[in-house]
């Protein structure tokens, strides 16, 4: 048998043996005191399948967070860090999002897609106001004139540069540190140069930003927290 467990025996227990599994799949086993060690075995081991789903449906639910539900308390990324979110309903004020003293403030009736809503149309007016600075910071020092910044909601994607030198960055990339908003500012910026993954372009990347892999895998890493 491989399962490992804990095991805590009750005296007020009378009848049954049972099992719980903690939040770092540890398997705790209940059972009344005098159980026989066999017989707990033989529980552990008819669950043993059972447990196994129940261990690998929980470490599926921490790798892809559920969706957000907006209430107080909960977290938000903004430039790599995370701020509590403060919700409330009040009429008479202009509802939306606020960021202040470290702190995101949403006035908003019970309603999940218009929370939603005014999260992602935050982050999007963000978002054009930073890659805008941001890009016209690299693209001067780089010498690279852009066709001017879009913003997209994707998820994967999180920057693009068209034809005719338009780059696309996703919204959600406010919610990444600085650092690595600067590295896709500059990957998008030097595909106006060279509009393709040639070594030649990660050459011209890696001048810019030396540790640009660390910051691909962040992204890679962190990427299913930005689901709004
Ligand atoms: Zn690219």
């Amino acid at each position: 048998m491989d399962i490992k467990y804990s095991l805590k025996r009750s005296r007020k227990r009378k009848k049954t043996i049972s099992l719980q599994i903690g939040n770092n799949s540890e398997v705790t086993i209940y059972a009344p005191y005098y159980t026989p060690v066999k017989e707990i075995n033989r529980f552990v081991e008819e669950k043993e399948s059972w447990i196994d789903k129940a261990i690998r449906r929980q470490a599926a639910l921490q790798v892809s967070p559920q969706e957000k539900s907006y209430v107080t308390g909960e977290n938000f990324y903004y430039l790599g860090q995370l701020y509590p979110l403060e919700a409330y309903f009040e009429p008479l004020e202009n509802a939306g999002v606020i960021f202040w003293n470290r702190r995101f403030f949403l006035n908003c009736p019970a309603n999940a897609e218009m929370k939603k809503h005014y999260f992602i149309s935050w982050y999007r007016k963000k978002a054009l106001q930073y890659l805008t600075e941001r890009v016209d910071f690299f693209g001067s020092m780089l010498n690279l004139k852009s066709g001017g910044v879009r913003i997209s909601a994707a998820s994967k994607r999180w920057g693009s540069c068209s034809e005719d030198n338009h780059l696309s960055f996703s919204f959600r990339l406010m919610m990444a540190p600085p650092e690595v908003v600067d590295y896709v500012v500059v990957h998008e910026l030097m595909h106006i140069r060279e509009k393709n993954h040639s070594s030649k372009f990660w050459d011209l990347v890696v001048e810019v930003v030396p540790d640009y892999q660390a910051h691909r895998r962040w992204l890679r890493e962190h990427q299913h927290y930005f689901n709004l």
